[in-house]
């Protein structure tokens, strides 16, 4: 049996072990809590997602606009249509202006998704550029991020800075294959005691060095000191360090990520990222995420597949 054959493609987000939590203000996230090894260095064994922007949409000040055109157009009635999430009316907005789309002829919102359906199979995936979401992402090892910082258009990020960070923020990632594994388990906790001990006593050593008047180390500011002792003891720092960032991306460059890392042949730990991004979405704006379908991969993670790849 391939792996293709063994996917179980019956399960439904909702079935997961995953559970989507909301704001007040309804943001979706996925909390990830910090562990401690028993001399208390802090680990974390899954990524954190939080969505902490949106698109807000309003559609009123329309009016002015709409009313500038022939009365026998019915324009006006676009704004009396249900309403629907902020970033897919905005999207919607935006595929209808370019055909002058606003009679009561035009596909009503309670349509949407055949809407979306025929915007993702023809191609005309310009019109998501226009919804703009951000995450907070924790939980992430610096390997995961060397990763994720690859995908170029329609992001933004911005990444912990490990040379004005001092130890005292430094925590560590354990991928599922540690935490499923007894000894591996018990190799991770070792290690990170090691890693984290190793750059506090190399900290403390360039600290002396610098005070002691060695030129490489030496700077006018008081954080530029701190930065030239920073940016050589993270040297020792293992790639499962964590690597908290912020990124921004528009919706067509959100789905390209998902479908690149949230698959079968991406890596486990950003896999498990991508996955939850999808849920945040689903649980958000459904609409313009409802042509993925969820899948169980032979490992117990999950990945998603969709037949409008690259929208
Ligand atoms: C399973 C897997 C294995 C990988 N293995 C490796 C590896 O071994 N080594 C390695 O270096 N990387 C590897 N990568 C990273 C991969 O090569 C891409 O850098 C990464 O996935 C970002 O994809 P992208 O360029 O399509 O995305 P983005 O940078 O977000 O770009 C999106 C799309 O915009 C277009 N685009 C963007 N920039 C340009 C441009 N300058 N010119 C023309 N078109 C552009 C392309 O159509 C592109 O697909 C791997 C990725 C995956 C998912």
């Amino acid at each position: 049996m391939t792996t293709e054959e063994k996917m179980n493609h019956a399960a439904p987000p909702e079935a997961l072990r995953y559970s989507v939590k909301f704001t007040s203000s309804n943001y979706p996230y996925l909390p990830s809590h910090p562990l401690c090894t028993e001399i208390g260095t802090p680990y974390l064994t899954s990524p954190g997602v939080h969505l902490i922007s949106k698109p807000s949409t309003d559609l009123t000040s329309l009016r002015d606009f709409l009313a500038g055109y022939g009365e026998d157009l019915h324009f006006l009635q676009y704004l009396e249509d249900e309403s629907i999430d902020d970033a897919t009316q905005l999207c919607k907005l935006a595929g209808q202006l370019c055909y002058m789309s606003f009679s009561p002829r035009r596909t009503k919102n309670s349509e949407a998704s055949r809407y979306f359906d025929n915007i993702k199979q023809s191609g005309h995936g310009s019109v998501l550029e226009h919804a703009n979401f951000s995450f907070l992402f924790y939980g992430v090892s610096r390997s995961l991020t060397h990763e994720l910082v690859r995908h170029r258009a329609g992001f933004a990020f911005s990444q912990v800075s490990q040379r004005y960070c001092s130890g005292k923020v430094v925590r560590f990632v354990e991928r599922p294959e540690y935490s499923r594994d007894p000894e591996l388990h018990s190799l991770f906790l070792q290690r990170i005691d090691r890693a984290a001990k190793e750059y506090d006593e190399l900290a403390e050593n360039l600290l002396r060095k610098q005070k002691s008047g060695s030129e490489i180390l030496s700077a006018e500011a008081k954080t530029d000191l701190r930065k030239k002792v920073q940016q050589a003891a993270r040297s020792v720092l293992p790639n499962e360090t964590e690597a908290p960032i912020v990124v921004t991306a528009n919706v067509r460059a959100w789905r390209h990520f998902i479908e690149m890392r949230a698959n079968l042949h991406a890596e486990t730990e950003i896999r498990e990222l991508a996955f939850r991004v999808y849920l945040c979405f689903n649980a958000t704006e459904p609409i313009l995420f409802d042509d993925y379908e969820t899948v169980c991969l032979p490992d117990g993670t999950y990945a998603v597949n969709t037949p409008y790849s690259k929208v």
